[in-house]
């Protein structure tokens, strides 16, 4: 579908706001956390209700518009142009029903909202590395969380969510009641509707022992070795990434890792306390280092552990999924990006999957025999903007040979056919069908996604 040559005639019974690319306060409305795209949607709705985020859907479909939606723009890989983009931002209500050990959440709740909202139950969700991140967004994508290897994706714990389907009708689904879009958009993530409210398990964690541990980048060989054979002893109470970060001059970083080139071991344990501080011992000695910021902390402190940027920044970033982290390929991803690499990458990540991770479940997420996952980043300044590109391609091609798949909360900047290529045959046919039956008109694009 392309947009109408004929001057849109606006929905007219929406409370919140619809916008035009001249309109004040479009610009904010459709920004988002990447502020490498800068989105240009034909019109910008914002719902004030579920009511409103169903008429503007009925709306599009008659109008033979493609939707997007967006709750926090941490996932923008494009600026949505010729789309109807519907922000659900307003749609942000938390309610925790801690005797069921359960959230409820709008589409435009981010994880924040429910970390704190959990807490003072002695629960959590299953977030992730930043807790700035939409709930909605990142759960559809999988989830990949810091307690992953425990209690698997987000995904596989969702109890039942509402969405608006292409008709404008709101469908309430669960694995009993639509187990085929229940399967369809827990890991297929885009192209079935808007989801306007989720409830999913929360977990009774109220702390953690973990943080990060920085090294010298010039050390990357040797951690990253230590830190592969290291982890395969690790229990699934245990998590753990590591990441080749080259950080800015930033006054607001600790001064000792401000315009740094290091190596951030990541470490998350809900186990007893001293049991995870004795698994990570190992792993404190490999090196020299520079920061060691593990320690026992409440649950809600559980960014200080990847330490994200908060702030919105421009990035675009691969991804790939791995059979194994051998030597030979902690060779490549030093050669690649190390200290010798001359990268314009600013981080490339690889974080241990396994334990719940692999358990199947009642949706497509993909990766789940993976046993690493790989995430590259870049800032694409104007000026090494094309060595961004080079750079992501060249992380992907040199650990090509233990390539395992991906996830699709990581793939970042893909094509469709690499996006495509994360499902079985069997489950794009699968994923189509669901697709056509709930959008026969292609509202909300899934043919571009998962094919024809
Ligand atoms: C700093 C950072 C840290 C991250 N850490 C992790 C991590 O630890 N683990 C992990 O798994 N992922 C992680 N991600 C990836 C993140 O989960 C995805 O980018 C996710 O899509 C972000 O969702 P959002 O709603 O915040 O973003 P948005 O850009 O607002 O949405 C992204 C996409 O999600 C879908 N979507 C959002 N809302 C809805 C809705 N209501 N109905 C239907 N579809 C919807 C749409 O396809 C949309 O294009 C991280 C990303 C960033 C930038």
């Amino acid at each position: 579908m392309t947009a109408s040559a004929k001057p849109l005639a606006l929905p007219t019974t929406i409370r919140g706001a619809v916008l035009t690319p001249t309109s004040p306060g479009y610009a904010e409305q459709v920004a988002g956390f990447n502020l490498a795209h800068q989105p240009c949607p034909i019109v910008a709705i914002v719902p004030e209700s579920e009511a409103d985020v169903a008429a503007a859907v009925r709306w599009a479909t008659e109008s033979g518009l493609r939707v997007t939606v967006q709750a926090t723009g941490h996932g923008l890989t494009g600026d949505l142009a010729d789309t109807v983009l519907i922000s659900t931002r307003l749609l942000d209500g938390v309610a925790i029903d801690a005797e069921q050990q359960s959230a409820r959440v709008g589409a435009g709740a981010r994880w924040r909202a429910v970390i704190d909202a959990a807490a003072p139950f002695g629960l959590a969700p299953l977030n992730g590395s930043s807790s700035s991140v939409g709930v909605v967004g990142y759960t559809l994508g999988g989830g990949l969380g810091l307690m992953a290897r425990k209690y698997g994706f987000a995904a596989d714990h969702v109890r039942s969510f509402r969405i608006v389907t292409a008709d404008g009708e709101i469908r309430v689904v669960d694995a009993q009641h639509e187990p085929d879009l229940y399967w369809a958009v827990l890991g297929g993530k885009t192209g079935f509707g808007i989801v306007t409210e989720i409830e999913f398990d929360l977990v009774p964690v109220a702390g953690y022992f973990g943080g990060g541990i920085f090294f010298p980048g010039t050390e990357a060989a040797a951690v990253l070795e230590a830190w592969r054979e290291w982890t395969p002893q690790l229990p699934t109470e245990a998590s753990t990434s590591i990441s080749l970060l080259r950080l800015p001059p930033d006054p607001q970083l600790p001064p000792p890792l401000q315009g740094q080139f290091v190596v951030h071991l990541r470490y998350t344990d809900i186990g007893d306390p001293a049991d995870a501080d004795a698994r990570l011992a190992p792993m404190r000695s490999v090196a020299p280092i520079v920061m060691d910021m593990v320690s026992e902390m409440p649950y809600p402190a559980i960014d200080s552990v990847h330490m994200d940027p908060p702030m919105p920044v421009p990035a675009w970033s691969r991804g790939l999924a791995l059979s194994e982290f051998s030597s030979d390929a902690v060779t490549a991803l030093v050669d690649t990006v190390g200290a010798e690499s001359g990268t314009s990458l600013m981080l490339a990540e690889v974080r241990l999957l396994g334990g719940a991770v692999r358990q199947p479940a009642a949706n497509c997420v993909p990766g789940r025999d993976a046993a690493f996952a790989v995430h590259a980043i870049g800032v694409p300044a104007p000026e090494i903007a094309e060595a961004v590109a080079r750079d992501l391609e060249a992380v992907l091609a040199s650990l090509r040979p233990w390539k395992s798949g991906g996830l699709v909360n990581f793939v970042g900047h893909a094509s469709a056919e690499e996006l495509r290529s994360l499902w079985s045959e069997a489950d794009l046919d699968r994923l189509r069908s669901t697709a056509r039956r709930v959008d026969p008109t292609g509202t909300f694009g899934a043919e571009d996604v998962f094919g024809s």
